[in-house]
């Protein structure tokens, strides 16, 4: 066999059932081991100072090296008790799609083929769970991060004048939008990346529950619209990244209707939410929104990465995005038919099969296996609530609306910011669980974030008590131990 296909088929099959079994083991046995481990400064030179190669390395050999340098030293977002930031935890059918798109190395841009059709499919399921028409458009991307993004420019460009805007630039223009303090960083950064300006990103304050104040939404917006600017675009979060508040998006859809302006929903994590009877209502007004974002790899657990954008209103996306290049036209038959194409709906002309792998993830577990991933999630948040609030040295920080929990030990030193501070890198470094610091009004927390299919009550215990035993050698203090069993 010419090219680079193996010389030995049979070898290099053997060498790949292998890998896939110990695979198999490791994620059979993923709690067993350390959530998170620092690496070794050897390992972290062996990456940094090998040099290109010049010439053919074995697979044996590379996978050897994955073996013992990679897979020891990953973040961890796999353990159940991962809950540091708000990271999925993968699945088993996920995985096994990656190898199928990876084997069939399929580019989605565009073109007449069946991995387009499953990402239409998955595009129109998003819409449906979403509360969307099956007419929505959409596509699926890296993460949140760009399908805040791609609804940045989607509502730039969907405002008067937006075809101008397109071709000629802002001119002078200034174009205002609106997100509460607690929005994700990702949104200024899309600010930027659009030309707007993160200035042009206007941050509204919230409230004692962590959601944006309406009247001062409203003040903000008179206030630009008198001084001559052009309010385009006001951002809801379904979920927000350090506590879990939901935004009201009820009265944010009736303000953006009243003012003219686009409704994007930042639903990163929150928007899956929908999918549970229970927490489904506290995200309602989402399915109102011109666009959401939302994440795959988080809530839903399809491995990284898979984000989402979803745009309400035909035609709108593709107004945004679509160029007509003479090389790239498309034809009424044969392979280049099939437009639109999604190189037409987002900034990507090569993509990948990332569709393959959220089928086998919605299509794996439907609505009511992920619905329940939901609902354990949260249960095990308010398990740790619970415990935080009946313990005399535990302080919580935010009200729990989902899966989110901000706490933080409130004794045993003069500085408790630095205290906590200190606790989470303890805790990390020790292996038992990796929460994350975060500062929730002023005061650093400990924030835990249960975003994993395989984290239970048992695993908050776990990080409880060994955040206890971690104060108690910081503090010299007599830090309790946790109380018998919290009462069902
Ligand atoms: C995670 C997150 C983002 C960013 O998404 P990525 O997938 O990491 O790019 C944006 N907003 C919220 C609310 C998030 O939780």
């Amino acid at each position: 066999m010419a090219g680079l296909d193996p010389k030995n088929w049979d070898e290099m099959r053997a060498l790949g059932h292998q890998m896939l079994d110990d695979m198999f083991d490791n994620l059979e046995h993923v709690a067993e081991g350390p959530v998170w481990q620092p690496m070794p400064d050897a390992v972290r030179q062996g990456f940094a100072k090998q040099p290109l190669p010049q010439t053919g390395t074995a697979l044996p050999d590379l996978y050897g090296q994955f073996t013992q340098s990679v897979l020891p030293y990953a973040v961890g977002n796999r353990h159940p008790r991962f809950m540091g930031w708000v990271h999925g935890g993968g699945t088993v059918q996920g995985m096994l799609a990656e190898m199928l798109a990876a084997g069939l190395n399929a580019n989605l841009g565009g073109r007449d083929h069946a991995p387009v059709e499953v990402e239409r499919m998955v595009i129109r399921w998003a819409a449906t769970m979403l509360g969307f028409p099956e007419t929505a458009t959409g596509v699926l991307v890296t993460g949140s991060s760009l399908a805040n993004f791609i609804a940045v420019l989607t509502a730039s460009r969907a405002v008067k004048k937006g075809l101008t805007l397109r071709a000629e630039g802002l001119h002078g223009r200034k174009l205002v939008g609106y997100a509460a303090q607690t929005a994700h960083g990702c949104l200024a950064r899309a600010f930027d990346m659009a030309g707007l300006g993160t200035d042009a990103l206007r941050r509204v304050p919230v409230d004692a529950a962590f959601k944006m104040d309406m009247a001062a939404l409203r003040t903000q917006v008179d206030a630009d619209l008198a001084a001559g600017l052009e309010p385009f675009l006001v951002v809801g979060t379904a979920g927000t990244v350090d506590t879990g508040s939901v935004d009201p998006l009820p009265e944010l859809a009736a303000f953006a209707q009243a003012y003219g302006l686009w409704f994007h929903v930042d639903g990163a994590f929150g928007a899956l939410a929908r999918l549970s009877s229970t927490y489904a209502p506290l995200v309602a007004g989402l399915e109102l929104a011109d666009s959401i974002a939302l994440d795959f790899h988080k809530w839903a657990q399809t491995p990284y990465d898979a984000g989402c954008v979803l745009v309400r209103e035909e035609g709108k996306q593709a107004a945004t995005f679509a160029q007509s290049l003479a090389y790239l036209s498309r034809e009424d038959r044969g392979t280049a038919a099939g437009a639109p194409w999604f190189c037409d709906l987002g900034p990507d002309l090569s993509r990948g099969f990332r569709a393959l792998k959220v089928w086998f993830t919605l299509a794996g577990f439907g609505v009511e296996g992920l619905g329940s991933v939901v609902d354990g999630c949260c249960r095990v948040a308010r398990h740790l609530a619970g415990r935080v609030e009946a313990h005399p040295d535990l302080e919580m920080l935010a009200p729990v609306t989902l899966n989110i929990v901000c706490f933080r030990v409130s004794v045993g030193a003069d500085n408790l910011d630095a205290l906590n501070g200190e606790l989470v890198k303890d805790m990390q470094e020790s292996g038992v669980a990796v929460p994350s610091a975060t500062v929730v009004q002023g005061k650093r927390a400990v924030r835990v974030a249960v975003v994993n299919h395989r984290t239970t009550e048992q695993d908050m215990d776990i990080m409880l008590e060994s955040l206890l035993a971690l104060a108690a050698k910081r503090t010299n203090l007599d830090v309790s131990a946790l109380a018998d069993p919290l009462p069902a």
